[in-house]
């Protein structure tokens, strides 16, 4: 059997690229997607030292054609892709900022990566993906995403905000359920991730969890059994409140 085909988008540094190396570590040949060239092929470079099978991918979740050109060189080369992993993610404010309100250009810029970019890539990929016989989709949320939690005064993250982040991820939240659903017939399994708070140029140097440990959701709803879960929300094999 041919080995399994990874495509993780935002895979230059952080939870990225260590789930890119977790999977190569697995035996997946892994297309590490970045927006920066020079990173990207430096960052699967990295990976082909250590042994695995891994290829840079230009992608920036942003720009359409950049969109629709990866989905073309990953066809032609690899034929399909078995598992998308839509990781790459921004943040623009300080966690617990006290506004309620983001500013209209945070909301558009946060909304643009994390949630439209990232519909954007799954509809161009979901071809490559119903072409593998156990096709994963898994959608890169965070807590800061659960509505439950944020409403709850005894959770942690009640005091803990950041608005346009938080709105994007209970979006990809939502998405995550409907794509579920609409693929609900396939063998094709959808799901969201909480990696845990987890030291990346994102997290911060006060996170305490590491990266080594911080990819290990994805890796663990990437590789899901047959009768795996699909339509849900997910740290580590933990399911999480909506
Ligand atoms: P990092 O900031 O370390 O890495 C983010 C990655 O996304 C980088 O590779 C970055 O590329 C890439 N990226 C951003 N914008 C684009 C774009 N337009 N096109 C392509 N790639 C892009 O973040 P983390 O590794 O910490 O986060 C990974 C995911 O996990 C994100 O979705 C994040 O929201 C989520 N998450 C992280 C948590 C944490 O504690 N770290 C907690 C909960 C969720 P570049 O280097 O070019 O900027």
């Amino acid at each position: 059997m041919s080995a399994p085909i990874s495509l993780i988008t935002g895979a230059n540094k952080g939870i990225g690229f260590e789930t890119a190396r977790q999977l190569g570590q697995l035996g997946h040949t892994v297309l590490l997607g970045a927006r920066d060239a020079a990173r990207g092929e430096a960052a699967a470079a990295t990976l082909r030292n250590e042994g695995i099978n891994a290829h840079f991918i230009a992608l920036d979740v942003n720009d359409e054609a950049s969109i629709q050109a990866a989905a073309h060189a990953v066809e032609s080369q690899f034929g399909h892709v078995d598992a998308l992993i839509n990781n790459a993610g921004v943040n623009y404010e300080a966690f617990g900022t006290p506004a309620a309100s983001p500013s209209r250009q945070t909301l558009q810029k946060t909304l643009d990566t994390n949630l439209f970019g990232l519909i954007a890539v799954t509809e161009a990929f979901l071809p490559l993906v119903k072409k593998s016989a156990a096709g994963r989709i898994v959608n890169l949320s965070s807590v800061l995403g659960s509505l439950t939690l944020h409403a709850d005064p005894k959770s942690d993250i009640y005091n803990f905000k950041a608005p346009a982040y938080d709105i994007s991820k209970a979006a990809v939240n939502m998405y995550t359920t409907h794509l579920a659903w609409e693929l609900r017939k396939t063998p094709i399994k959808v799901n969201a991730a909480h990696p845990g708070w987890v030291k990346t140029d994102m997290g911060g140097e006060e996170a305490p969890m590491e990266l080594v440990d911080g990819a290990k959701t994805s890796v663990h709803l990437a590789t899901l059994p047959a009768d795996g879960p699909t339509g849900g929300f997910f740290h580590l094999s933990d399911p999480l409140p909506w």
